[in-house]
């Protein structure tokens, strides 16, 4: 292991340390990934700043289904 050069962002290392706290992070930014912005709403992963929850919102999810909607 590399351990003489600088350490890369190392305010990483004690942030996102619970399931929870990982939970609410890759929802976050697999919703980003899929296109959705930021909530104003403190019940969803999308709430910036906001580790308390890992779950998109039911208007996210129908947000995500007509975005993504299969061609009948
Ligand atoms: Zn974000």
């Amino acid at each position: 292991m590399h351990t003489s050069g600088p350490e890369v962002r190392p305010t990483y290392t004690a942030a996102y340390d619970t399931v929870a706290e990982r939970d609410y992070l890759a929802c976050h930014e697999f919703g980003h990934t899929l296109g959705l912005r930021h909530s104003g709403d403190a019940a969803s992963c999308l709430f910036p700043n906001s580790a308390t929850s890992g779950v998109l919102t039911s208007n996210e999810i129908v947000e995500l289904n007509a975005h993504y909607e299969i061609p009948q």
